[in-house]
C-alpha cells in the first residue's frame, strides 16, 4: 500500500515513515501542501494540519475534489481536532499527536476497510504485516496492550462508577442512562482511569498505556483529552487533577445525590420530600 505522508516536521515525519515502512507500507513524503498536491495519487493520505505553505484543511479539500483517496488528518492540538470535526471536510479519520505507529497502523487498516467495504480481511493486511492481525492486537516486537494477545479478550460486564457505566466490550459509555459519544482516545483514557476509581494515575503511566510508550509529541495532548472528557461528562470534578502527579477518576459530590435516588423515592409521601433547596444539591452546584 502506497502511503503519502504530508508533514513538514521532520521529528514527527521521520520516525513515522520509518515505523510505517517496518509494517511494509511504501511511504512517500511531502513537506508542503503544494508538493502533496503534485504527488502521484497514493492509496492512503496522512495529512498534517499545520503545513508551511498552506492550511492542511485546504489540501484535504483539494484532494477530496479530485479523488476518494482515504485521508487521515494528523492534528497537533485539541482545538485543531474541533476544527477538523467541525468542518466535515471529507477526511476519513483524524489522529491527535502524540500517537504511536501501532495505533496509526490500526487506524489505517480501519479506514482502508471502510473505504473498500468489499475487500476481504486478507487483502486488508499491508504488505509484510502479519496476516489476520486484529486491530489493537499485539504486534511482534511491540508491547501488547492488556489484555494480552494470547487469545480473545475476556468478555467483560459493563462497569458502573456511580451513575457512569462503561462497557468495554461495545466501547459505549452511559451517564445517568444517557449515551455519551467519546472519541476513541477519550474512551481509552476513561477506561484507564476507571480501572481503579479513586486511584491516582500518573501522567507518564497514562501516556504509556493509553497512547504508546513511543509516542510522538508533547503530553499536552493528555490535558486536551482530559478537558474533553470533563466537558462530555458534564462536571470537571469527575477527573481530579493531582498536582505534579496525574489524574484520578471519582464520582463528583454533585452527582452523588441523584445516584442515590432509589425507586422508593418515587412513592415516598409528599410530606417526606425534603425542602426544595436541599432536595437536589446538583441543581445548585
Ligand atoms: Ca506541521
Amino acid at each position: 500500500m502506497q502511503v503519502l505522508l504530508i508533514e513538514d516536521d521532520e521529528r514527527i515525519a521521520g520516525p513515522l515513515a520509518e515505523g510505517l515502512a517496518r509494517y511494509g507500507y511504501a511511504v512517500e513524503r511531502a513537506r508542503t501542501g503544494s508538493a502533496a498536491l503534485a504527488a502521484d495519487e497514493p492509496d492512503m493520505v496522512l495529512l498534517d494540519l499545520g503545513l508551511p505553505d498552506m492550511d492542511g484543511i485546504d489540501v484535504c479539500r483539494a484532494l477530496r475534489r479530485r479523488s476518494d483517496v482515504p485521508i487521515i488528518m494528523i492534528t497537533a492540538r485539541g482545538e485543531e481536532i474541533d476544527r477538523v470535526l467541525g468542518l466535515e471536510l471529507g477526511a476519513d479519520d483524524y489522529m491527535a499527536k502524540p500517537f504511536g505507529v501501532r495505533e496509526l497502523v490500526a487506524r489505517i487498516r480501519a479506514v482502508s476497510r471502510r473505504a473498500r467495504p468489499g475487500a476481504t480481511a486478507g487483502a486488508d493486511a499491508p504488505d509484510g504485516a502479519p496476516a489476520g492481525m486484529a486491530e489493537g492486537a499485539a504486534v511482534p516486537g511491540l508491547p501488547a496492550r492488556a489484555p494480552g494477545a494470547g487469545g480473545p479478550p475476556p468478555v467483560e460486564a459493563p462497569q458502573a462508577v456511580g451513575p457512569l457505566v462503561i462497557d468495554r466490550r461495545t466501547r459505549q459509555v452511559h451517564l445517568h442512562g444517557t449515551p455519551i459519544a467519546l472519541a476513541p482516545k477519550e474512551f481509552d483514557l476513561l477506561v484507564h482511569l476507571a480501572a481503579d476509581p479513586g486511584a491516582v494515575c500518573s501522567r507518564r503511566e497514562i501516556v504509556d498505556q493509553v497512547w504508546d510508550p513511543h509516542f510522538f509529541g508533547p503530553t499536552k495532548t493528555l490535558d486536551v483529552h482530559v478537558a474533553a472528557l470533563r466537558r462530555k461528562l458534564g462536571d470537571p470534578a469527575w477527573i481530579e487533577t493531582v498536582r505534579r502527579v496525574g489524574f484520578r477518576l471519582h464520582v463528583p459530590d454533585a452527582v452523588r445525590p441523584s445516584d442515590a435516588v432509589r425507586p422508593s423515592d418515587a412513592v415516598r409521601p409528599p410530606d417526606a420530600v425534603r425542602p426544595s433547596g436541599g432536595a437536589h444539591p446538583a441543581a445548585g452546584a
